[in-house]
C-alpha cells in the first residue's frame, strides 16, 4: 500500500508510501474470527508494525477497528467483543515517513449498504495516481491516501452487477502488485495480482478457509495448508463454499526478498521452506567468496540462517556475536533515517568474549542505503574482532522497487553510486562479498521467470516509465549539483 495523493485537508503530498503488509482472511461460521484474526495478526507482525486492523461481517454488516501501533497494542478484549460475526479480514501494516496515519490503517471499509467492501492489501499500485484521478473526476471521495483505497473504489465502480465480475474489471485496470483480502458482508474474497509479486495462501480451519500472507499465519491458529493462491486469481467463499476464478496470468513475478528476508524462515512459499533456502544462500556464499576466519555470525534474526549455511560449508564454526533486541522494529523500513540511525544501537549487542581477537565472517541478508552496516561492523571491532569479513545474501541492490518495498530513491542505495570496493571501505569492512545473482537463484531452487528481480537488474515486470523519468530526472540533477561542488 502506498500514497497515491493530497485529498484531505493536512495531508501532504510529499508523503511517500512503500511497504511490505500482512494480511489475512477467515470465513468459519462455528468459530470466533475476530480472535482468530488476531492471532493471525501476531503472526504476520513482522510484515508490518505501524497499524494493524480487523474487520468482520455477519451477513448483514461489516465491523472495522483499525489503529496505529502493534497487534498486541491495537486490541483489547472489549475491542475484540465488538467484532462479531463468521468472516474476518485483517492487516498489518508498514509505512514510511509522513504517512503513518490512521486513515490510512487497514482494513478501510469503502461503499454502504449493499454495495460495502472492506479491503486489506498488500504490494504497490504502479498505475494509482491515474486511476485516482480517473476515480476523482467521476465523483468518488476518498478517506485515505492510499492505492489500496484507489483498488477499492475501482472495484466499486465497475459496471458489473456481481463481485467477482467487478473484481476482474478492476484486475484489468491495475497495473503491479496486490495481494488482497476483501470482506463484503457476507462473502471473503482473495485476491492475487497476475504478477505474484506479494505472496498469498489458503488453508483449511474445521469449519472453514483461511487467507494469508504467510503460512506461518496458518500454523499458529491451527489452520492446514492446502495451496498458494496462484497469481491472477480470485477466490470467493461464503455458505455456497469455496470458488476459483483465474482472472489473469503470464509474466510472473515474485518478490525474491520474500526469500532472503521479509517472510519468516518457518513460511513455505512456492512449496520452497525458507530456512533451508536461506542456509543456501550462506553454502552459496562460502562458495563464492571463502575467507579464512575463525568465526562465522549470522546478523539475527534474518542472516542466522544464511550464516548456518555459510559454516556448514566451509568447516567455519558457527558463533553467537550479536544479540538483537527483539523488541525493535526493523531499520530497514523505520519511518526516517534519525530513528534507523538510533535503531541499530537499539537493536544489537555484541558479545565481547566470543568476538575478542577473532577473524569474524559477518553474514547478513542485504546492505541497502548502507546506514546500519558500518555501525554493527563498528561495534563488533569496539568489541574485540580481528577482522571483519562481511557476506551478504542479496546481490546489490542498484534500482528502487516500484512494488511496494521501501527501500530508498536511486540516489540513496549505496549499490548505485558506489563500486564494490567502494561500499568495502565506507563500510570499514576487511573484505565484502555478496551473493551473485546466478548464486541466489541456484539457493532458492525455483526457476529464475518465477521471480523479480528489478532490484538487482533494474528489468522491471510492469512498465514504470513516469517513475524511470523521475528517476532519469533525480540522476540528472544530481550529476549537476555534484559537477557544480567539483567546480567549486
Ligand atoms: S524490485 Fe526488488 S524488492 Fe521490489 S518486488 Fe522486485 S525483487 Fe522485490
Amino acid at each position: 500500500m502506498r500514497v497515491v495523493g493530497s485529498i484531505r485537508a493536512g495531508d501532504n503530498k510529499l508523503d511517500k508510501l512503500q511497504e511490505s503488509c500482512g494480511v489475512f482472511g477467515i470465513y468459519a461460521p462455528s468459530e470466533d474470527v475476530a480472535r482468530l484474526t488476531y492471532f493471525a495478526l501476531f503472526a504476520l507482525q513482522h510484515r508490518g508494525q505501524e497499524s494493524a486492523g480487523i474487520a468482520t461481517a455477519d451477513g448483514q454488516k461489516i465491523n472495522v477497528y483499525a489503529k496505529m501501533g502493534l497487534v498486541a497494542q491495537v486490541f483489547t478484549e472489549e475491542a475484540l467483543s465488538h467484532l462479531s460475526g463468521n468472516i474476518a479480514i485483517g492487516h498489518n501494516r508498514y509505512s514510511t515517513r509522513g504517512s503513518n496515519k490512521e486513515c490510512n490503517a487497514q482494513p478501510m471499509l469503502v461503499g454502504k449498504d449493499n454495495s460495502a467492501l472492506a479491503i486489506a492489501h498488500n504490494g504497490n499500485i504502479v498505475n494509482a495516481e491515474f486511476l485516482f484521478e480517473q476515480l476523482s473526476e467521476q465523483g468518488y471521495t476518498f478517506q485515505s491516501s492510499t492505492d489500496s483505497e484507489v483498488i477499492a473504489n475501482l472495484i466499486l465502480s465497475a459496471p458489473e452487477d456481481n463481485w467477482v465480475e467487478k473484481i476482474r474489471y478492476a484486475m484489468n485496470r491495475l497495473q503491479g502488485a496486490y495481494s488482497l483480502t476483501l470482506l463484503t458482508k457476507d462473502t471473503l474474497f482473495a485476491v492475487r495480482g497476475p504478477l505474484g509479486v506479494r505472496p498469498l495462501c489458503l488453508g483449511k480451519i474445521d469449519s472453514g478457509w483461511v487467507i494469508a500472507s504467510e503460512t506461518c499465519a496458518l500454523d499458529h491458529i491451527g489452520a492446514t495448508f492446502i495451496r498458494e493462491v496462484e497469481p491472477g486469481e480470485i477466490i470467493k467463499i461464503n455458505t455456497s463454499g469455496l470458488e476459483s476464478y483465474q482472472v489473469k496470468s503470464g509474466r510472473r513475478a515474485l518478490c525474491i526478498f520474500e526469500f532472503i528476508y521479509f517472510a519468516r524462515p518457518d513460511s513455505v512459499i512456492n512449496g520452497r521452506l525458507l530456512s533451508p533456502a536461506r542456509q543456501a544462500m550462506g553454502a552459496g556464499l562460502a562458495v563464492e567468496h571463502p575467507v579464512a576466519a575463525d568465526l562465522v555470525i549470522g546478523v539475527p534474526d534474518s542472516a542466522t540462517s544464511a550464516g548456518i549455511g555459510y559454516a556448514q560449508q566451509s568447516g567455519i564454526p558457527m558463533g553467537e556475536g550479536l544479540i538483537r533486541n527483539r523488541y525493535v522494529g526493523r531499520t530497514f523500513i523505520e519511518p526516517d533515517q534519525r530513528i534507523r540511525d538510533l535503531g541499530v544501537k537499539l537493536k544489537f549487542n555484541p558479545l565481547p568474549r566470543m568476538l575478542n581477537n577473532k577473524r569474524l565472517v559477518v553474514v547478513d541478508d542485504s546492505i541497502v542505503r548502507g546506514t546500519t552496516t558500518p555501525s554493527v561492523i563498528k561495534e563488533l571491532r569496539r568489541a574485540g574482532a580481528k577482522e571483519v569479513h562481511m557476506r551478504i545474501c542479496a546481490p546489490p541492490i542498484r534500482f528502487p522497487c516500484f512494488f511496494g518495498v521501501d527501500m530508498a530513491t536511486r540516489g540513496e542505495l549505496i549499490a548505485a553510486q558506489k563500486t564494490i570496493p567502494q561500499i568495502c571501505k565506507f563500510i570499514d569492512a576487511d573484505t565484502l562479498g555478496y551473493l551473485s545473482i546466478p548464486g541466489l537463484l541456484k539457493a532458492v531452487a525455483l526457476p529464475p521467470d518465477e521471480f523479480c528481480l528489478a532490484c538487482f537488474t533494474g528489468d522491471y515486470p510492469v512498465p514504470v516509465q513516469l517513475e524511470m523519468d523521475k528517476l532519469a530526472l533525480e540522476t540528472k540533477q544530481m550529476q549537476r549539483v555534484l559537477s557544480q561542488a567539483e567546480r567549486r
